[in-house]
């Protein structure tokens, strides 16, 4: 069997290394590192493990985002997708994810011929896990989210779908749009022939014309999400150990606690 699969990989910034301004509140992006986003590895890992099965697999990774989203490009081709698409214009910047999954179910529909789109669920940066559903809701195919087991029997895929309290079991047929979490798999490493390969790769950038999409639909003009407030939570305070002899004492000491603070009565 010989899938044609699209994984959308966001890069994100190192949230180990986020610092905030202090006076905007704002993350401060410049020279912080950026990576791929996490739920994005475990979507990779699940096109890749697919391909080794069926080796004629052939896995395309789109990314929008600025010029150099081409190094997450070029890092899931090392670790053995086939090709890699920037979205990338002037036009698409500022894009909220309804904008986004616009920008980004255009190059769908230019590449054409596919299986299986994987996302991540969530993007570590904005968070919303809004993108995947609402590219599926764009291109008019099932879609089924927080994919944590995925098998494929024909062109019927069987998944696990995680709930808060259990899970599903979901049959769906192909085309369809899975966003993966983090139970997924354990994403593999780069290889180092994949680094050669992929460093001498053509990596294509489409942007608003390639795309020929209305400029109506994206970038910040035509994003209907508005951020009113951004801020920093405030640092919690040192958390406080109750150290008793047995467990009776020091729930004693907890409730006496609890009660001298107003937080039960
Ligand atoms: C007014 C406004 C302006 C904004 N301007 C910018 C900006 O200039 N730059 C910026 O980075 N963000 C910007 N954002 C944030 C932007 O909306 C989101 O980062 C983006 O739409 C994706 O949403 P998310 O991060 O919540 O992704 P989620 O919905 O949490 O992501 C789920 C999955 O969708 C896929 N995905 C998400 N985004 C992309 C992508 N870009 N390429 C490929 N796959 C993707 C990934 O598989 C990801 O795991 C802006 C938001 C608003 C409201």
């Amino acid at each position: 069997m010989a899938l044609k699969i699209i994984v959308c990989a966001k890069q994100v910034p190192d949230t180990n290394e986020v610092k905030i301004d202090p006076v905007k509140n704002t993350l401060i992006r410049e020279g912080v590192p950026s990576i791929l986003n996490h739920d994005d590895a475990n979507a990779m890992e699940e096109a890749l493990t697919i391909k080794d099965m069926y080796p004629d697999t052939h896995i395309t990774v789109i990314t929008m985002g600025p010029p150099q989203a081409k190094d997450l490009l070029i890092e899931c081709m090392a670790m053995g997708a086939d090709e890699g698409i920037l979205v990338s214009d002037r036009a698409l910047g500022g894009s909220d994810t309804w904008a986004t999954s616009n920008a980004l179910a255009a190059a769908v529909r230019k590449i054409g011929d596919y299986d299986l789109i994987f996302a991540g669920r969530q993007a570590i940066d904005g968070d919303t896990a809004q993108v995947g559903p609402q590219l599926a809701e764009k291109l008019d195919i099932p879609q089924v989210t927080y994919v944590s087991e995925f098998s494929l029997n024909g062109r019927e895929v069987t998944v696990k779908r995680a709930l808060e309290d259990g899970y599903e079991l979901i049959k769906i047929q192909l085309p369809c749009m899975l966003t993966a979490i983090k139970e997924l798999n354990t994403p593999r490493y780069m290889s180092i022939g994949g680094i050669f390969d992929a460093v001498k790769h053509e990596i294509p950038t489409w942007g608003a014309k390639e795309l020929a999409i209305d400029l109506d639909t994206v970038g910040l003009e035509a994003s209907p999400t508005n951020v009113f407030r951004s801020f920093t939570p405030a640092a919690k305070g040192k958390g406080k150990m109750l150290e008793f002899d047995t467990v009776q004492e020091t729930a004693k000491a907890l409730l006496g606690q609890l009660l001298e603070k107003h937080v039960i009565s």
